[in-house]
Formats: C-alpha cells, structure tokens, sequence
C-alpha cells in the first residue's frame, strides 16, 4: 500500500539492563503512521515512546517484528525520515545557518544549494536575521527553532518530533507548535506524516489527527483516538476539552486486566512512584473549595502546576489504596478518602497503614514477616532479592524505597538507613 509512509508490526525490542538481564521495552507494537496524517504517542514516561521513534528514524534496530518506510524495510537512518530532539542538539560552535545546514550537508547537497535551502527554511520558521548568531545567543525557543529548520530543510518526507516543545515555557511551546501546524495545514512543507511524542495530552489533542496511547511494561498500544476536528483547534472548545477528559481518562485507568476490586495480589506489583507528601497535597486540595471531593483531571493538574508524569502515579497510589477513585477523565474522594481528609495527624497514619497492609502486597509481606521474627528485625536485602526475581535491579531498589517509605508512615514498620533493616514500630533498639 502506497498510502503508509511506516509500517510496524508485531515490534519487539529489549533492552539488557545493569544487571545482564533482557527487559522488553515494547511487545506486539503493530502502528501505521498514513500519508496525510499527524500521529501524536502518548504514554507514561518509561513506556517505549523515544524507543519507537528511534526504530522509526532507523537509528536503533528492532529485535523483531516489520518496520517498514514506504514499503521498504528501515535498516538504518533514511533520508526520507528526519527528527526534531527535546533537547536541541545543536552544536555551539557552529552559527544558526551552519546548523541548519548540517542536515543538508550530510546528504551531499552541494554548498550553494544548501545556503539557499537553508535561508528559504530559516526564513519560513521565523529565523530571518538569525543565520548568523551562535546558538548560545538565542532564547530556547529560538533554539528549537533552529532543531526544527534542520530537520524540515531537508525536505523530509516523515517528521518525528520527540517532546519537542517539551523544554519550553508554555506559551513558547504553544507558538512554535502553532506555527508548525500552520506550516503542514498551509501545505507550506512537503512532510507528508508527523510523528510526535508527548507526554502533554492537551498539545496531542492540539495537533493530532489520531492519539496512540502506549501502555507501560512492556510498552503496547493500548488505545487509539482518531480526531476529526479541524485545525486551528480552539484549546477551549468544548470538543477539545472532551477529548482531552477523554484522553487523561484513558491514560490513568488501570490495564482491564487489574479491575479496581480484584486487587492485584503479587509481591512484585508494581507500586506507583510517589510520596506521601504529595498523595496527602492532592487529597487536601481535591476534598477542599472548589471541588469538593471531585476533580476534572486537566483542572487539576493545572491547579497543582504539576507535571502529568508526576500527577498520574499520585492519582494511582491513591487509587491503588482506596482513597480515590479515576473515571473518564474526573478524580473523585471515596468516602474514605473524605474522612482521611478530615483526619488529624494520628488517625491519617493509622488510616493509611490499614489501607496499605490491605492493597499492597509488599507492605503486608514485610510487615508479616517482621511478625514472625523473634526479633521483630530483619534485614532489607532479602526484599530486594525477592523483587529481583521479576523487576530491574534498580526498579527492584525503588520499589523498595517508596515501600519503606510508605509503611514508616502508616506505622507498619520501621526502617534504620544506617543499617538497612527493618523492624517493627516500637521494637528493640535501632533509634533513627
Ligand atoms: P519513554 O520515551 O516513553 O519515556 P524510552 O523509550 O526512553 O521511554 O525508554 C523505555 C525503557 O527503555 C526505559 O526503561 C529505559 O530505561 C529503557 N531504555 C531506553 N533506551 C535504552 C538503552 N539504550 N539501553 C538500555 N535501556 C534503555
Ligand atoms: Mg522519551
């Protein structure tokens, strides 16, 4: 078919880890990128997003699986197909036009063709005046603006973007993506697909005419949204405020596998990565004026002025112990989570130890067996190992931590860095 500019099916790609051990990255990833089409991949932060446009760009290959550019198998970096870094990657040595030109260079466009390719390009991204200036001389948006013209001067064909507009102040991050869109929608470069990764959910349903959102562990494509609204898209329409709902909705729901009330029971499950400091911060601010116990998710994160990356394990160890629960795209206290609010200090460790020895299988096993120990004591080391058996060491490690750290707080054991051990509250004499 003429009318994929990529092809992936059935991709696979390890990666082995400190340790020697294989981890898959991405398992069964079938993704076509059309002509004509803007696809923005979404996922948590780990979840194999960079990795798949590396495959893409033919700069790492997949273990197995078709990868394919326009019918043709990707072996390695093809002119067709450029990329666009979050962190601009340009040389500092090398002025604004020389930078740009690089990208040109590479292919053997002769040095006349390329100063004018590159002042037609400098001059359509907003450039014109700059060519001269060293990139330490520019704002960082100007600096993107240069990763982008260097990209797009070599006319590519496929464009991949990986959080580009990332790096940027909002509003910087806005205009450059605006202007991005007006350059494609004004058939003003001949890219015939785009490619972005981002973890922004309102920048995917700004630009994207399909949303791929990927699980984690190993990274799958879990959903996909097509969007058939035309562009310029208003950020406050109420079209796109349904979809962005619709897409945090999709993206902070548990896999089907693990419903909300089969609890999973494995010791390797995973615990989501955050502290109680800032479980309590979103709990206090979902059950105070003006959301009383509910939230629109999108409201919320901009309330918190909190990355999504750091909001969503928030969202889950909430979830994950009983105080809140997610559903398209809204955040609600259970009742639980409504009495934890109004605790006082005593009552909200109590009420968070009993929730975790009841949902999380690591703090009840540590806590068991400290029980059963004569002592009440017991190393950290044999935790870590039994984690290893399933986790990457230093996933098994942190895991560990937000455990230890969690259980200090509900008062389930307690926990000397010194020493690394373990031990019941109140037991013995390791003093901290
Ligand atoms: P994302 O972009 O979604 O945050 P990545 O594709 O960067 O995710 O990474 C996915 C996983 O693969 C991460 O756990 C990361 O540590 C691992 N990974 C990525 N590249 C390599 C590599 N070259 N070697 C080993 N592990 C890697
Ligand atoms: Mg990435």
């Amino acid at each position: 078919m003429t009318d994929k500019l990529i092809e992936l099916q059935a991709v696979q790609k390890a990666f082995r880890s400190a340790d020697g051990a294989p981890r898959t990255v991405l398992e069964g990833v079938d993704f076509t990128l059309a002509d004509g089409e803007i696809v923005a991949l979404l996922g948590k932060s780990g979840s194999g997003k960079s990795t798949l446009l590396r495959i893409v760009a033919g700069l790492v290959p997949a273990d197995a699986g078709k990868v394919e550019y326009r019918g043709r198998p990707i072996r390695g970096p093809l002119s067709g197909v450029a990329m666009v870094f979050q962190s601009f990657a340009l040389f500092p040595w090398l002025t604004v036009q020389q930078n740009v030109e690089l990208g040109l260079e590479a292919q053997g466009v002769p040095p006349a063709v390329r100063r004018e390719r590159a002042d037609a390009m400098l001059d359509l991204i907003g450039l014109s005046g700059f060519g001269s200036a060293l990139p330490r001389e520019l704002s960082g948006g100007m600096r993107q603006r240069v990763g982008i013209a260097r990209a797009l001067v070599t006319h590519p064909d496929v464009l991949l973007m990986d959080e580009a507009f990332s790096a940027l102040d909002v509003l910087t991050g806005e205009t450059l993506r605006g202007d991005i869109l007006d350059l494609w929608d004004g058939k003003r470069i001949p890219t015939r697909g785009i490619l972005i990764v981002s973890h922004n959910i309102e920048e995917a349903v700004m630009m994207a005419d399909r949303i791929i959102i990927l699980s984690s562990d190993p990274g799958r494509v879990r959903h996909e949204i097509r969007i058939d609204l035309p562009r310029p898209r208003n950020a406050d329409a109420p079209e796109v405020r349904a979809l962005v709902d619709e897409v945090y909705g999709l993206m902070t729901m548990r896999p089907a596998a693990a419903p909300a009330t089969a609890r999973p029971a494995a010791i390797d499950y995973r615990v989501p990565d955050t502290d109680v400091g800032r479980m309590e911060s979103v709990l206090d601010l979902l059950a105070a004026a003006p959301y009383d116990g509910r939230a629109d998710l999108p409201q919320l994160s901009e309330d918190t002025e909190l990355p999504d990356e750091e909001l969503f394990p928030t969202y889950e160890a909430l979830g994950l112990l009983g105080l809140a629960h997610v559903e398209r795209g809204d955040i609600a206290l259970t009742g639980l989570g409504l009495r934890y609010a109004q605790a006082d200090q005593a009552l909200r460790q109590a009420l968070f130890g009993q929730q975790l020895l009841k949902n999380v299988p690591l703090a009840a096993r540590i806590r068991r067996q400290l029980e059963e120990e004569p002592g009440g004591a017991l190393p950290e080391d044999p935790f870590i190992d039994l984690l290893e058996d399933t986790l990457e060491a230093d996933q098994a490690k942190r895991m560990l931590e937000v455990a230890i750290e969690w259980g200090r707080y509900g008062e389930l054991y307690e926990y000397d860095y010194h020493t690394g051990r373990l031990k019941l509250p109140g037991t013995g004499n390791t003093k901290e």
